[in-house]
């Protein structure tokens, strides 16, 4: 009998983003990937979304290590906040742990973590586990899958991949160690990446997306270039650096994360640009548009983002107009389509020609489609499986494709946060769930709750109304008019009209009130609230936020 084995998903899945599972064997846990999920519609005003620590915070003196398969801020973006609860070392690659180290500067906790670099390949101990780590391509340099050998046998998480035969390092998914684990020790338990699991076929090359930049930038000679991307995507630059200077241009940075992560790959070799190629972007005004190509940040129509602020034509570094070529060498992240429009017509609108993924091979995405799974699946032969990251959708495609590749059906396990699965002698099944709820990060407020989200919401869609009153201290009788404010959703007129019924309805409610002999603030505060609430809906059929508030005197 050997000890059960426990994966614990605190998130990633149900939703892209926020990345995090444990694995825990004999009390001990190790943590994979700690990411964050970029707040959306629902979540007015919050900055960042976080995995649900509640589980590690119990047991913090259990935890023997955090290993970050990738430098994806969906998958490192929550380290910092991790290690305020937890101390343990963290494993990963150079470029991944230079991505982290970055994060953690910025909360001041750098010179007490410690991260260990581990290369490609290599095996070592962490708590009750050998972690192998094995090399896969993505759109991040330097990402891993990797192999747990656990008392149970062998766990590989795929990390985030595809199966790119010519990626522009020549670092090639290492199918053949796979294909090793499967053949001698067996894969136990595979849990792989389900982002692109809906769609048919094969990832294309990052080197294609290559030539037909070259294409783009050879074409345009004697005009001025932009080019928006990931600033993680060092392939990318890369190659948009390589056809630039090939066609005689230097090169300038714009935004905060393009400089720290092209700093930081070029320190590591990972991104080989001359220096000569290089141009501070406040020199770029005073060369040719021909001589300059400016890779910038801002592919998410993020607001302040470099991008956005050319497209509205508020840039402290240049103004676009005819004749620049603006591309975004990305692809929009569900929520963000619409804000992406908005730049890019903003760009066109000043006179720039405007390419993006749509009408030209600028972008492939960095995880597996279909047939890649299928290659995985059919090399790893696990004998139960798990799909990971991915929306619901995107992880029920995944769990049929493992049911078509052979994995006995009651063996693949469609999880969501939460959830545990447990491997024992036995074979594979649902342990008990853990907390897994979202933790909403606001600036410098921390943690705020579902309650706060709801009070935003309802102010942003129905508009507040606020009724002061003066009573009594001992009768509870109004002394005065009440005063009534309203915000966002009756213009001025409508606004006194409405004041004006208000301070009778309220009159009229307190009244009753005094008279039936009840005057504590609570309850005068329900009363005034409900006669409002009736009113604004009855002549509005809206329901805003009601503020009542209860002065006594
Ligand atoms: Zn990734
Ligand atoms: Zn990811």
């Amino acid at each position: 009998m050997a000890d059960p084995v426990r994966v614990a998903f605190l998130g990633g899945l149900g939703e892209i983003g926020r990345n995090c599972a444990v694995i825990e064997q004999s009390g001990r846990l190790v943590v994979l990937d700690c990411g964050v999920f970029f707040p959306n519609v629902e979540m007015p005003g919050v900055d960042l979304v976080l995995p649900d620590f509640s589980m590690l915070r119990e047991r913090a003196g259990d935890v023997d290590g955090i290993v970050l398969s990738h430098g994806h801020e969906d998958h490192v973006g929550a380290v910092a906040y991790l290690l305020r609860e937890v101390r343990a070392p963290v494993y990963g690659s150079a470029f991944t742990l230079g991505i982290a180290r970055n994060r953690l500067e910025e909360a001041n906790l750098a010179a007490e973590a410690k991260l260990v670099v581990v290369a490609d390949g290599e095996r070592r101990r962490i708590g009750p586990f050998d972690v192998e780590f094995i090399p896969v391509t993505h759109s991040v340099p330097h990402g891993f899958a990797t192999a747990f050998h656990t008392a149970q046998g062998v766990i590989l998480h795929s990390g985030d991949f595809k199966l790119d035969l010519t990626p522009v390092d020549g670092r090639r998914t290492d199918l053949a160690r796979i294909g090793e684990l499967a053949s001698t020790s067996g894969i136990r338990l595979l849990l792989s990446d389900s982002t692109n699991a809906e769609e048919p076929g094969f990832t294309g090359s990052e080197s294609l997306v290559g030539e037909s930049l070259r294409r783009i930038i050879d074409t345009r000679q004697g005009r001025r270039i932009i080019v928006a991307c990931f600033a993680s995507h060092v392939h990318r630059i890369q190659q948009l650096a390589d056809a630039a200077v090939a066609s005689g241009r230097r090169i300038a940075l714009l935004g905060r994360s393009m400089l720290k992560n092209v700093a930081l790959a070029r320190e590591q070799g990972l991104l080989s640009i001359p220096d000569q190629a290089m141009v501070d972007i406040e020199s770029v005004d005073r060369l040719d548009p021909g001589e300059v190509c400016i890779l910038s940040t801002g592919s998410q129509g993020e607001p302040m983002s470099a991008l956005s602020l050319m497209a509205g034509g508020e840039s402290r570094w240049l103004t676009v107009g005819d004749g620049d070529v603006v591309v975004l060498s990305s692809h929009a992240i569900p929520g963000n389509e619409w804000a992406v429009a908005q730049v890019m017509d903003g760009l066109a609108r000043r006179g720039a020609e405007v390419i993006h993924a749509a009408i030209a091979h600028v972008h492939e995405s960095g995880h597996a489609r279909q047939g890649e799974l299928e290659t995985l699946l059919s090399i790893a032969k696990p004998t139960s499986f798990v799909p990971v990251h991915g929306e619901y959708r995107h992880l029920l495609a995944h769990s049929r494709i493992a049911i078509a590749m052979g994995v006995p059906a009651d063996s693949v396990l469609l999880c969501e946060d939460g959830d545990v699965v447990e491997l024992g002698d036995e074979g594979i099944d649902f342990g008990p769930e853990v907390p897994s709820s979202y933790v909403f990060v606001d600036g410098i407020s921390g943690d705020v709750g579902l309650g706060v989200l709801r009070d935003r919401r309802v102010l942003a869609e129905e508009g507040v109304v606020v009724a002061v009153v003066t009573v009594d201290r001992r009768s509870g009788e109004l002394l005065g008019r009440p005063e009534v404010v309203s915000r966002g959703f009756l213009d001025e007129a409508g606004h006194e009209d409405l004041a004006a019924e208000a301070r009778s309805v309220i009159e009229k409610a307190l009244e009753v009130a005094a008279a039936e002999g009840r005057h504590d603030p609570d309850g005068l505060r329900r009363v005034i609230r409900r006669a409002i609430g009736r009113l604004v809906n009855e002549k509005t059929r809206r329901r805003p936020m009601i503020v009542p508030v209860v002065v006594e005197a």
